[in-house]
C-alpha cells in the first residue's frame, strides 16, 4: 500500500469518528427496547412463549426459502406469532451476503422474499440486512419495500436515537442478562433505543445461543423496567415510527 493511501484511509477513519462522536444525538421522549430474533429457528418459539405471558411484543426477521425447513419455523407458525401481535419482518429470500450481488439479484431477496412473505398471508415492512450490511449502490431498493431495516453490529455503535437512519438502525446480540441489564440502563440514561438481538434460545447451537432460563432472566429484566416506566417494548415497526 502506498504512503498515500494509506494517509488517505487513516483521515477517512478519523473523520468517521469525529462525526460518530460529535453528530448531535436526539433522544426518545422515553428509552425504547426491542427483541428482536433472526433467521427465523423453531427454537425462538419458546422465546415467544416467555414474551407472550409477560404481555411483551417482538419481531422475527425469517428468511422466507428456510420457512418449514427443519430447524426453521413453519408458516402456520409464523402465522400464529402474527395473530398473537408479534411482527414479522423480512431477512431475505436466501440470507445471502448482499453486498456481492447483482442489482438484479439484489432486488430479487428483496421483493420475492416479500411476495412470498404476502402470499401466505404474512405482511412484512421491515427488513434486516444479513450479517448486517446491504450493497450501498442497490439501497434504495431497500427503501422502496420497507419502511426501516437494521444492520447487525460493527463500527456503528449499539444504540438508536430519535434521529438515527431508520435505514441503519444499530442493534447488539445478548447472551446474559447481565449485560443486556447494562445496555438497558444505559438506554434509559440516555433516552435511547435498544434493538436486542437473539438467534436460537433453548436450543445449543454455538456462541448464537441463549438458554430459557437466562432469556426468562432478560424478559423480567424488560418487564421490570417498562412496570417502572422507565422504558416502552416495542416492536420494529413502532420503534421506527418514533424516528424524526
Ligand atoms: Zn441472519
Amino acid at each position: 500500500m502506498t504512503l498515500k493511501l494509506t494517509i488517505l484511509i487513516i483521515a477517512i477513519i478519523i473523520i468517521f469518528l469525529i462525526l460518530w462522536i460529535f453528530f448531535p444525538k436526539k433522544e426518545f421522549e422515553q428509552a425504547l427496547l426491542t427483541f428482536r430474533f433472526d433467521d427465523g429457528y423453531s427454537s425462538q418459539l419458546n422465546a415467544s412463549k416467555i414474551l407472550e405471558k409477560n404481555n411483551l411484543t417482538a419481531t422475527f426477521f425469517c428468511i422466507s426459502d428456510s420457512v418449514g425447513e427443519s430447524t426453521y419455523m413453519d408458516w402456520d407458525e409464523l402465522l400464529n406469532l402474527q395473530k398473537n401481535g408479534f411482527e414479522i419482518g423480512s431477512h431475505t429470500k436466501t440470507h445471502k451476503l448482499m453486498i456481492f450481488l447483482s442489482e438484479k439479484r439484489h432486488e430479487q431477496e428483496l421483493v420475492e422474499s416479500k411476495q412470498e412473505f404476502e402470499k401466505n398471508n404474512i405482511t412484512t415492512n421491515v427488513f434486516a440486512y444479513p450479517y448486517g450490511i446491504t450493497n450501498p449502490f442497490f439501497a434504495n431498493q431497500v427503501k422502496e419495500n420497507y419502511d426501516c431495516a437494521s444492520n447487525y453490529p460493527f463500527l456503528w455503535g449499539v444504540f438508536n436515537y430519535a434521529n438515527t437512519d431508520k435505514y441503519n438502525l444499530n442493534c447488539k446480540e445478548f447472551k446474559t442478562a447481565e449485560s443486556f441489564r447494562d445496555a438497558l440502563d444505559k438506554a434509559v440514561e440516555k433516552k435511547a433505543w435498544l434493538v436486542a438481538c437473539f438467534h436460537r434460545i433453548g436450543e445449543e447451537d454455538g456462541r448464537y445461543y441463549v438458554s430459557e432460563e437466562e432469556f426468562e432472566k432478560i424478559v423480567q429484566i424488560a418487564k421490570e423496567y417498562q412496570d417502572k416506566e422507565l422504558i416502552k417494548v416495542v416492536d420494529m415497526s413502532e420503534g421506527c415510527s418514533k424516528l424524526k
